[in-house]
Protein backbone atom coordinates (compact mmCIF):
# COMPACT_ATOMS: atom_id res chain seq x y z
CA UNK A 1 0.00 0.00 0.00
CA UNK A 2 1.12 3.68 -0.78
CA UNK A 3 2.05 5.99 2.22
CA UNK A 4 -0.30 8.18 1.07
CA UNK A 5 -3.32 5.64 0.84
CA UNK A 6 -2.18 4.49 3.86
CA UNK A 7 -1.94 7.57 6.14
CA UNK A 8 -5.60 7.96 4.80
CA UNK A 9 -6.15 4.26 6.32
CA UNK A 10 -4.98 5.53 9.84
CA UNK A 11 -7.15 9.07 10.00
CA UNK A 12 -10.35 6.81 8.51
CA UNK A 13 -10.05 4.28 11.65
CA UNK A 14 -8.94 6.92 14.51
CA UNK A 15 -12.32 8.71 13.55
CA UNK A 16 -14.06 5.83 13.55
CA UNK A 17 -13.12 4.94 17.21
CA UNK A 18 -14.03 8.61 18.17
CA UNK A 19 -17.45 8.29 17.06
CA UNK A 20 -17.73 4.53 18.93
CA UNK A 21 -16.80 5.86 22.39
CA UNK A 22 -18.50 9.06 22.45
CA UNK A 23 -21.91 7.40 21.46
CA UNK A 24 -24.72 6.85 24.10
CA UNK A 25 -24.87 3.51 25.39
CA UNK A 26 -28.08 1.45 24.46
CA UNK A 27 -30.84 1.54 26.70
CA UNK A 28 -30.28 -1.83 28.21
CA UNK A 29 -27.17 -1.37 28.99
CA UNK A 30 -26.58 0.39 32.45
CA UNK A 31 -25.12 -1.44 35.23
CA UNK A 32 -23.55 -0.38 38.79
CA UNK A 33 -22.48 3.23 38.76
CA UNK A 34 -24.38 4.01 35.69
CA UNK A 35 -26.90 6.64 35.01
CA UNK A 36 -29.58 7.40 32.23
CA UNK A 37 -28.32 10.45 30.86
CA UNK A 38 -31.85 11.93 31.30
CA UNK A 39 -32.11 11.14 35.06
CA UNK A 40 -28.97 13.25 35.49
CA UNK A 41 -30.29 15.75 33.47
CA UNK A 42 -33.81 16.32 35.28
CA UNK A 43 -34.16 16.44 38.93
CA UNK A 44 -37.23 14.58 39.86
CA UNK A 45 -40.16 16.86 40.87
CA UNK A 46 -41.83 16.94 43.79
CA UNK A 47 -45.50 17.45 44.36
CA UNK A 48 -45.83 20.93 46.82
CA UNK A 49 -49.24 19.61 47.64
CA UNK A 50 -48.99 17.92 50.78
CA UNK A 51 -47.15 21.17 52.16
CA UNK A 52 -49.47 23.50 50.68
CA UNK A 53 -52.47 21.50 52.75
CA UNK A 54 -50.66 21.15 55.89
CA UNK A 55 -49.95 24.73 56.28
CA UNK A 56 -53.42 25.37 55.08
CA UNK A 57 -55.11 23.42 58.38
CA UNK A 58 -52.14 24.82 60.83
CA UNK A 59 -53.58 28.71 59.44
CA UNK A 60 -57.27 26.96 60.18
CA UNK A 61 -56.80 25.83 63.37
CA UNK A 62 -54.72 28.99 64.53
CA UNK A 63 -57.52 31.37 63.05
CA UNK A 64 -60.21 28.87 65.29
CA UNK A 65 -58.23 29.18 68.43
CA UNK A 66 -58.14 33.09 68.14
CA UNK A 67 -62.21 33.05 66.85
CA UNK A 68 -63.24 31.00 69.92
CA UNK A 69 -60.99 33.05 72.40
CA UNK A 70 -58.32 30.18 73.55
CA UNK A 71 -55.13 31.98 72.92
CA UNK A 72 -53.53 32.81 76.41
CA UNK A 73 -52.83 36.35 76.18
CA UNK A 74 -49.27 36.23 76.95
CA UNK A 75 -49.06 34.85 73.05
CA UNK A 76 -51.17 36.87 71.79
CA UNK A 77 -50.03 39.52 69.47
CA UNK A 78 -53.18 42.06 69.85
CA UNK A 79 -53.38 45.04 72.23
CA UNK A 80 -55.83 45.21 74.56
CA UNK A 81 -59.40 46.79 72.77
CA UNK A 82 -59.58 50.72 73.36
CA UNK A 83 -62.97 51.23 73.26
CA UNK A 84 -62.25 55.21 72.20
CA UNK A 85 -60.59 54.02 69.12
CA UNK A 86 -63.49 53.61 66.72
CA UNK A 87 -63.09 50.38 63.74
CA UNK A 88 -61.02 48.60 65.74
CA UNK A 89 -58.80 46.12 63.53
CA UNK A 90 -59.44 42.17 64.03
CA UNK A 91 -62.17 43.38 66.10
CA UNK A 92 -63.84 40.05 66.34
CA UNK A 93 -60.65 38.19 67.46
CA UNK A 94 -59.55 40.99 69.75
CA UNK A 95 -63.54 40.97 71.37
CA UNK A 96 -63.04 36.74 71.73
CA UNK A 97 -60.26 36.97 73.36
CA UNK A 98 -62.75 38.57 76.44
CA UNK A 99 -64.57 35.09 76.82
CA UNK A 100 -62.44 33.52 79.15
CA UNK A 101 -59.66 35.90 80.15
CA UNK A 102 -60.87 37.52 83.78
CA UNK A 103 -57.46 39.67 83.82
CA UNK A 104 -57.97 41.25 80.40
CA UNK A 105 -61.56 42.62 81.05
CA UNK A 106 -61.17 45.37 83.56
CA UNK A 107 -58.72 46.70 81.25
CA UNK A 108 -61.22 46.94 78.31
CA UNK A 109 -64.85 47.91 80.23
CA UNK A 110 -63.53 51.31 81.71
CA UNK A 111 -65.29 54.49 82.26
CA UNK A 112 -66.60 56.86 80.63
CA UNK A 113 -67.12 54.17 78.23
CA UNK A 114 -68.70 51.17 80.25
CA UNK A 115 -70.34 51.32 83.50
CA UNK A 116 -70.41 47.59 84.90
CA UNK A 117 -69.28 45.71 87.83
CA UNK A 118 -68.21 42.27 87.47
CA UNK A 119 -70.22 39.13 89.02
CA UNK A 120 -69.28 35.85 89.71
CA UNK A 121 -69.41 32.82 87.32
CA UNK A 122 -72.24 30.59 87.66
CA UNK A 123 -72.47 27.18 85.98
CA UNK A 124 -76.29 25.54 86.20
CA UNK A 125 -76.55 21.52 86.39
CA UNK A 126 -79.09 22.32 83.44
CA UNK A 127 -75.69 23.23 80.91
CA UNK A 128 -77.29 27.14 81.56
CA UNK A 129 -74.56 29.93 83.03
CA UNK A 130 -72.03 32.11 82.43
CA UNK A 131 -68.41 33.27 82.63
CA UNK A 132 -66.73 36.57 82.89
CA UNK A 133 -69.68 38.57 83.20
CA UNK A 134 -70.76 41.69 84.15
CA UNK A 135 -73.35 43.90 85.11
CA UNK A 136 -73.87 46.71 83.13
CA UNK A 137 -75.65 49.92 83.69
CA UNK A 138 -73.99 51.57 79.95
CA UNK A 139 -72.42 50.79 76.99
CA UNK A 140 -70.73 53.55 74.94
CA UNK A 141 -72.46 56.27 76.86
CA UNK A 142 -75.59 55.19 76.54
CA UNK A 143 -77.99 53.54 79.17
CA UNK A 144 -78.17 49.68 79.04
CA UNK A 145 -79.10 47.64 81.98
CA UNK A 146 -78.55 44.06 82.13
CA UNK A 147 -78.17 42.51 84.61
CA UNK A 148 -76.01 39.60 83.38
CA UNK A 149 -74.00 39.84 80.17
CA UNK A 150 -70.69 38.43 79.18
CA UNK A 151 -67.69 41.19 78.87
CA UNK A 152 -67.44 40.20 75.20
CA UNK A 153 -71.07 41.11 74.67
CA UNK A 154 -70.15 44.27 76.58
CA UNK A 155 -67.18 45.59 74.66
CA UNK A 156 -69.15 44.75 71.46
CA UNK A 157 -72.08 46.74 72.72
CA UNK A 158 -69.68 49.71 73.85
CA UNK A 159 -68.01 49.91 70.44
CA UNK A 160 -71.42 49.55 68.56
CA UNK A 161 -73.82 52.03 70.38
CA UNK A 162 -70.50 54.91 70.81
CA UNK A 163 -68.79 55.16 67.12
CA UNK A 164 -71.59 53.34 65.52
CA UNK A 165 -75.11 53.82 66.74
CA UNK A 166 -74.69 57.50 67.69
CA UNK A 167 -73.20 58.54 64.87
CA UNK A 168 -76.28 57.24 62.69
CA UNK A 169 -78.59 58.84 65.11
CA UNK A 170 -77.07 62.42 64.69
CA UNK A 171 -76.99 61.88 60.95
CA UNK A 172 -80.24 61.01 60.56
CA UNK A 173 -82.60 62.19 63.44
CA UNK A 174 -80.24 65.08 64.33
CA UNK A 175 -80.29 63.18 68.56
CA UNK A 176 -78.37 61.47 70.57
CA UNK A 177 -79.47 58.28 71.51
CA UNK A 178 -79.81 58.42 75.29
CA UNK A 179 -80.75 54.79 76.16
CA UNK A 180 -82.18 51.83 75.16
CA UNK A 181 -84.68 49.39 76.05
CA UNK A 182 -83.63 45.97 77.24
CA UNK A 183 -85.61 42.71 76.47
CA UNK A 184 -82.91 40.63 78.42
CA UNK A 185 -80.13 38.76 78.12
CA UNK A 186 -79.96 35.79 80.86
CA UNK A 187 -82.18 33.20 79.67
CA UNK A 188 -81.95 29.58 80.50
CA UNK A 189 -83.33 28.34 76.98
CA UNK A 190 -82.94 26.48 73.53
CA UNK A 191 -83.34 28.69 70.12
CA UNK A 192 -86.64 29.37 69.62
CA UNK A 193 -88.15 30.22 66.17
CA UNK A 194 -86.37 27.59 64.18
CA UNK A 195 -86.90 24.47 64.12
CA UNK A 196 -83.62 23.73 63.27
CA UNK A 197 -81.41 24.98 65.98
CA UNK A 198 -84.64 23.93 68.19
CA UNK A 199 -82.13 21.38 70.70
CA UNK A 200 -79.65 24.03 70.89
CA UNK A 201 -78.84 26.28 73.23
CA UNK A 202 -79.67 29.90 72.64
CA UNK A 203 -76.48 32.41 73.58
CA UNK A 204 -79.35 33.59 75.87
CA UNK A 205 -78.73 30.75 78.21
CA UNK A 206 -74.64 31.63 78.68
CA UNK A 207 -75.84 35.42 79.19
CA UNK A 208 -73.70 36.31 76.06
CA UNK A 209 -76.54 38.05 73.79
CA UNK A 210 -79.28 40.58 74.47
CA UNK A 211 -82.40 41.78 73.07
CA UNK A 212 -83.06 45.32 71.99
CA UNK A 213 -86.34 46.62 71.47
CA UNK A 214 -86.09 50.33 71.28
CA UNK A 215 -83.93 53.47 71.01
CA UNK A 216 -84.49 56.59 73.21
CA UNK A 217 -83.14 59.52 72.18
CA UNK A 218 -82.63 63.10 73.82
CA UNK A 219 -85.60 64.62 72.75
CA UNK A 220 -87.81 61.89 74.46
CA UNK A 221 -88.43 60.09 71.30
CA UNK A 222 -88.48 56.82 71.12
CA UNK A 223 -87.19 54.67 68.28
CA UNK A 224 -89.23 50.77 68.52
CA UNK A 225 -88.58 47.94 66.38
CA UNK A 226 -92.22 47.03 66.44
CA UNK A 227 -93.76 49.93 65.60
CA UNK A 228 -90.65 51.44 63.00
CA UNK A 229 -89.15 48.69 61.45
CA UNK A 230 -92.10 47.96 58.69
CA UNK A 231 -92.35 51.19 56.60
CA UNK A 232 -90.08 53.53 54.82
CA UNK A 233 -89.81 56.54 57.40
CA UNK A 234 -86.78 57.71 59.03
CA UNK A 235 -86.96 55.35 61.96
CA UNK A 236 -87.38 52.65 59.55
CA UNK A 237 -83.76 53.74 57.93
CA UNK A 238 -82.38 54.14 61.22
CA UNK A 239 -83.17 50.66 62.62
CA UNK A 240 -82.05 49.18 59.39
CA UNK A 241 -79.29 51.20 59.55
CA UNK A 242 -77.40 50.30 63.22
CA UNK A 243 -78.56 46.64 62.83
CA UNK A 244 -76.51 46.72 59.21
CA UNK A 245 -73.36 48.26 61.60
CA UNK A 246 -74.32 45.70 64.37
CA UNK A 247 -72.88 43.35 62.01
CA UNK A 248 -69.08 44.64 62.38
CA UNK A 249 -69.24 43.38 66.72
CA UNK A 250 -71.85 40.63 66.86
CA UNK A 251 -71.04 37.57 65.28
CA UNK A 252 -75.22 36.97 65.34
CA UNK A 253 -77.54 40.08 64.72
CA UNK A 254 -81.19 39.13 63.81
CA UNK A 255 -84.08 41.66 63.25
CA UNK A 256 -88.02 41.08 62.61
CA UNK A 257 -86.71 39.98 58.83
CA UNK A 258 -85.13 37.07 60.42
CA UNK A 259 -87.92 35.71 61.46
CA UNK A 260 -91.32 36.57 63.51
CA UNK A 261 -89.62 35.48 66.78
CA UNK A 262 -87.82 38.58 66.34
CA UNK A 263 -90.56 40.91 65.48
CA UNK A 264 -90.17 43.13 67.87
CA UNK A 265 -86.55 43.71 69.17
CA UNK A 266 -83.12 43.41 67.22
CA UNK A 267 -81.19 40.23 69.02
CA UNK A 268 -76.81 40.58 69.18
CA UNK A 269 -75.55 37.18 70.59
CA UNK A 270 -71.46 36.34 70.58
CA UNK A 271 -71.94 32.71 69.94
CA UNK A 272 -70.11 30.21 67.51
CA UNK A 273 -72.64 30.96 64.81
CA UNK A 274 -72.78 33.93 62.05
CA UNK A 275 -75.64 35.13 60.59
CA UNK A 276 -76.44 39.20 59.59
CA UNK A 277 -80.32 39.51 58.86
ZN1 LIG B 1 -82.42 37.14 71.72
Amino acid sequence: MRPIAQAKLIVYRWRLAQVTTSRAPASHCYGWGMQKPNEARTPRRRSRAPRIILLSLFALGVALLFRQGLVPSPLSPFPALDLAQPNPWFVDWRLAELKNNRELCPRVLKAPHVAAQPIPDHRGSDGCGWINAVRLESAGGVRAGFDKVTCEVSAALALWLEHDVQAIAREMLGQRVVSIQSFGSYSCRNIIGNPFWKNMKSEHAFANAVDIGAFNLADGRRISVAQHWKGDGVEARFLKAVHGRACRYFRVALSPEYNQAHHDHLHLDRGPLWRCK
